[in-house]
């Protein structure tokens, strides 16, 4: 359920109505707008009667919510959330570029790409500490000292840091990056969403493999109810029937979540695609149809790359594709 409450409420009326919704065991949330303030209402509302809050001399209108999503629903928090990441923000009409190997290698392999993709315009340095692997004799990632590298980087160039979280019990390793992703095979990790909604990390969550997007919001939700209203949700596209690419990449999320919730959307056309000549022009769509931020891979020697090499940019080719995104970013969609 939601409260729109009227323009120049008195607030000790709001205070008043907040003290007894919480009485009726709801939890409200109060979302102050520069044109709306808005109370969402969580918990069991089917004993409240509706009635007697629409006739409140604070209240404007009531409605009852249908989606499952409440936190995340942009019914709740019409405006648009913006990701402070550490600096660089993300939603809002603030745009950001992620950049970085699918997997640290090595000091010389990141401190090489981190300097390359931060001179093509990158804000910010993504890099696999802990990688999930479809198979278990694939290199796994360097670990704990994946992200020591990592931290290093960010010393380096300045750039926040990203990198994925596959184990809650490793949450103590995660203290100093910026931004914590949760890869598309753990999109559904209750568990492990329950603890992240404990903390106020920026959160990058992904879609899964084949997961809907009600499921995707539903996933966010587990992390903003715990607390953490810091969620991203990107699309790495989805496993369909087709085999040209590696994965199909769902360019109408951006539209379709913008509308459905206030969180940031952003597009990762690396492994949507899987080949890295697709990913400048479906880094360039991504941008036209108004996504809030890009993840790309990107490798130094995407040859000898330990994972995902195939569909790693290089340094150049990366710094093309900015060039491109920088063209169309003024003409991005911006319809909510
Ligand atoms: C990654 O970002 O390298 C990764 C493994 O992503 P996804 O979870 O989207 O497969
Ligand atoms: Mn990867």
């Amino acid at each position: 359920m939601i409260i729109v409450v009227r323009n120049n409420a008195d607030k000790g009326q709001l205070e008043n109505l907040l003290t007894w919704l919480k009485g009726q065991g709801i939890t409200p949330h109060l979302s102050v707008g520069t044109s709306q303030t808005i109370v969402g209402c969580i918990g069991d509302v089917s004993h409240v009667d509706i009635d007697l809050i629409r006739a409140l001399d604070v209240v404007d209108s009531v409605q009852r919510i249908q989606e499952p999503y409440k936190n995340v629903n942009r019914k709740f928090h019409p405006e648009d959330t913006v990701v402070d990441c550490s600096g660089p923000k993300i939603g809002g009409g603030a745009f950001q570029v992620i950049a970085g190997p699918c997997a640290v290698e090595d000091e010389a392999q990141l401190l090489a790409i981190a300097r390359g993709v931060k001179e093509a315009g990158a804000t910010m340095l993504r890099g696999g500490a802990f990688k999930p692997r479809t198979s278990p004799y694939s290199f796994q990632g360097l670990g704990a000292e994946g992200i020591r590298l990592l931290l290093k980087a960010r010393e380096e160039t300045g750039l926040p840091v990203v990198t994925e979280i596959m184990n809650v019990q490793h949450l103590p390793l995660f203290e100093d990056v910026d931004v914590i992703q949760v890869g598309a095979r753990n999109m559904q990790n209750f568990e492990l969403l329950k603890e992240l909604g404990h903390t106020r990390k920026p959160i990058l969550l992904k879609r899964g493999l084949a997961n809907t997007l009600q499921e995707l919001l539903m996933s966010a939700e587990y992390i903003m109810a715990g607390g953490n209203p810091n969620v991203m949700l990107c699309e790495r596209g989805i496993r369909t029937f087709e085999t040209s690419t590696r994965n199909t990449l769902d360019l109408t999320v951006v539209p379709v979540l913008h509308r459905q919730s206030h969180l940031p959307v952003v597009i990762d056309p690396s492994h949507a695609t899987g080949h890295a000549w697709m990913v400048t022009p479906c880094a360039v769509a991504a941008t036209a149809i108004g996504a809030d931020a890009l993840i790309v891979e990107v490798h130094n020697d995407p040859a000898h790359a330990k994972s995902d090499g195939a569909q790693s940019l290089t340094i150049a080719q990366f710094s093309e594709m900015m060039e491109k995104v920088r063209r169309i970013r003024p003409l991005a969609c911006r319809d909510r």
